[in-house]
């Protein structure tokens, strides 16, 4: 890099939220000077934004680190620092595992990275700094957008909840909920610089405004976002049953822009699994929300997480399982088999699954989701759907030219643009010629085209293109990387 501007890049591990805060993380570090580093480039500083769901976590990240520390020593100056769940979990024990770690921050002081690696230079010495409660909201700290069509907003972190196998209320601490009208401002601004689509992201979305006393906040958010003029998309994740409430579902029926989908967490469909996870809802409540949903949205594509194994799930456990996903009939389910996470109470509990059982119930359960959604995808064939396009998601598929985006429910479309020179950004309504079992496909051109300003940034080369974070927004309600073993982070 030229005029002595140091270089930066960010690996991100784990779920949207995580996605989120490396957005704000590399805000921080442009606004305080530092550039991406190019692909080929030794960065001087190299952050880890980690997860402390992923199975063996604290694995990879001190097997990254032991790479690194080769490298630091040809490029002194060079600083590494660790920051999200893990961090906050570990804590010093990562500078004393890997001494050569510059600095180590939490999820509540995300803002502190560019101080933080200042200190440590000055300093000569490593800087390990972790916040029991949240400083500042961290939407409201500088962000570097990964994507020019399509943004994250957050609404509220943390949980009050207390699921016996996640870590979140003991890592991102109590439900800390924004403002109706910062959020929605953050939404006008994305709107004005381009983007169509905006995700609303809370560890539980549906208890938003409990930290400020009104129950009917999110419903009112949603309405509130239906007025903002050229926002075309508002999705949500995660809801959680035991708060979903029927003002919502009327939101987002009376709601335009909202989009149609819905990523509901069943996590069990046995009540005693149920209870033993302490999610306070039942398998009948929740059936009837779907009921309810599908009765005002009858193109309402639903989707879930369920946790396979948790401890003591008996073989009927498992069969209620699966009654309640044939009765549901999920587009789609991301599936997670439980492993004990240390520090969560399901850890301690006895009964634990054996291995080769959880395997055998995951790869049945597996097989019954993949026909459902197989005969869902395949429903919507001669259908004609609206796709944003999308870049970096689904294939390259050179041979016939497709071209990938998201329809309004969230399905991954895969279309042959015809002749259109369609971008990245722009809208394209498209028959479905073939429904497969994770996608659908569209082999005829597009029955419309339109370009839109987010198109225009993207074929302007105005498009953030931040080498090392997240590469590319996962798809809604999906991890931001692939096979997360297990769900309990952003899970609702
Ligand atoms: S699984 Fe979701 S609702 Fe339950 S404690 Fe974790 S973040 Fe909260």
């Amino acid at each position: 890099m030229g005029n002595g501007e140091k270089t930066y890049r960010v690996r991100t591990y784990g779920c949207q939220m995580n996605v989120h805060d490396s957005e704000r993380l590399t805000g921080m570090l442009e606004a305080a000077g530092y550039v991406p580093a190019a692909e080929q480039h030794t960065p001087d500083v190299v952050v880890f934004n980690t997860c402390a769901v992923r199975e063996n976590a604290d694995n990879r990240l001190y097997g990254n680190l032991g790479q690194l520390r080769p490298v630091k020593r040809q490029h002194p100056g060079m600083q590494i620092a660790v920051g999200g769940c893990l961090a906050q979990k570990d804590r010093s024990e990562i500078t004393r595992r890997a001494p050569w770690v510059d600095v180590v921050f939490g999820t509540h002081n995300l803002g502190s990275l560019p101080t933080l690696l200042e200190r440590a230079r000055h300093n000569d010495e490593a800087q390990v700094e972790i916040a029991e409660s949240l400083e500042v909201f961290p939407s409201t700290l500088p962000a570097r957008r990964d994507s020019a069509y399509s943004g994250w907003v957050s609404i509220s972190v943390g949980c009050n909840n207390t699921c016996t196998f996640c870590i979140v209320p003991s890592l991102r601490g109590k439900e800390v909920d924004r403002r109706p009208g910062e959020v929605l401002s953050e939404v006008a601004a994305l709107v004005d610089e381009g983007v169509l689509e905006v995700t609303l992201l809370g560890q539980n979305v549906n208890a938003y405004g409990v930290d400020f006393g009104d129950r009917g906040a999110f419903a009112d958010l949603l309405r509130a976002c239906g007025g903002i003029e050229g926002l075309e998309r508002v999705r949500f994740t995660s809801p959680h049953p035991r708060d979903f409430t029927t003002d919502v579902i009327e939101a987002m029926a009376a709601t335009p822009n909202v989009c149609h989908q819905l990523h509901m967490p069943l996590q069990s469909g046995s009540d005693r699994v149920l209870r033993a996870m302490r999610r306070s809802y039942r398998c009948a409540r929740y059936l009837r929300i779907l009921d309810d949903v599908r009765a005002v949205m009858p193109d309402a594509a639903i989707s879930t997480d369920i946790i396979v194994g948790f401890p003591g799930e008996t073989e009927e456990d498992f069969e209620a399982t699966l009654h309640v996903v044939r009765a549901a009939r999920f587009a789609q389910s991301f599936t997670f088999q439980y492993s004990p996470r240390p520090g969560t109470p399901a850890a301690d509990l006895p009964d634990q699954v054996p291995k080769d059982v959880v395997q055998q119930r995951y790869e049945r359960l597996i097989a019954v989701q993949e026909q459902i959604s197989w005969e869902c995808n395949r429903a919507l064939e001669q259908t004609t759907v609206e796709v944003l396009v999308s870049e970096g998601e689904g294939r390259k598929d050179a041979a016939t030219r497709r071209m990938s985006g998201r329809a309004r429910d969230g399905r991954l479309v895969h279309f042959d643009p015809g002749t259109a020179a369609v971008r990245p950004g722009d809208v394209i309504h498209t028959e479905i010629t073939y429904g497969a079992p994770h996608h659908l496909v569209a082999d005829m051109a597009p029955s419309a085209h339109r370009r839109t300003a987010a198109g225009d940034r993207w074929e302007a080369g105005r498009r953030p293109t931040t080498p090392g974070v997240a590469l590319g927004l996962p798809a809604f309600g999906q991890p931001a990387e692939p096979a997360v073993e297990q769900a309990g982070c952003g899970s609702g």
